[in-house]
């Protein structure tokens, strides 16, 4: 295959994007006030829609922090308020993992305005760790949600964007990756969480 890699660039491989990752996740562990363990299938409280933010104070503002230090420190690039067993309508979403500060996204309430195409790629999720399969989504979505201070604001997201936002969209419905699965897919996925449960692995 070419490369096209100029001299002073060194190729990102998985092994470095990974140590920048860790070293990322090391550092925010030691420095966040407050981390939020992240609980897992079949936590009631990920089963269930959570509620709208009515309230837009400080502490939400600092809840929100709190979620993205707690995402980090879990090596995620989403997470939503039910996966700490909060019942609220709140995501947070980076998909560069604290390396670009524009990429910060904070979703209240958030509602799906416009969908386009398919995409089918793989998902994970902090709250079934070892499970990953592909899922049917929109190749393109539009949202609209509200920030920390109640404003209403629109974003629009292909590839990993439009998963990520649909993905934490979901739990805020109760809804996780493997309930979008075929049913055979979706018992195989549940069959080795059983597993993973009876040997203490989860
Ligand atoms: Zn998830």
């Amino acid at each position: 295959m070419p490369t096209e890699i100029k001299p002073d660039v060194q190729p990102e491989t998985p092994q470095s994007r990974a140590a920048v990752r860790a070293a990322t996740r090391d550092a925010i562990i030691k420095s966040a006030p407050r981390l939020h363990p992240v609980i897992k299938y079949p936590h009631p409280t990920l089963l269930r829609p959570g509620e709208p933010v009515t309230e837009f104070t400080p502490e939400l503002a600092q809840f929100v922090e709190e979620m993205f230090d707690s995402m980090y420190a879990a090596e995620g690039i989403g997470l939503a308020a039910p996966q700490i067993d909060v019942s609220k309508q709140i995501a947070v979403i980076d998909i560069s993992f604290h390396e670009q500060p524009e990429d910060k996204l904070i979703l209240i309430n958030p509602v799906v305005i416009g969908r386009s195409g398919k995409q089918f790629e793989e998902e994970g999720c902090l709250s079934l760790p070892e499970i990953r399969e592909k899922v049917h989504r929109d190749a393109w979505v539009k949202v609209r949600a509200q920030n920390v201070k109640g404003e209403f604001f629109e974003v629009e997201g292909t590839e990993l964007l439009a998963r990520a936002m649909l993905h934490e969209i979901d739990h805020l419905h109760g809804i996780l990756f493997i309930d979008r699965l075929s049913r055979l897919k979706r018992d195989l996925a549940l069959r080795r969480i059983r597993k993973l449960q009876k040997n203490g692995d989860w």
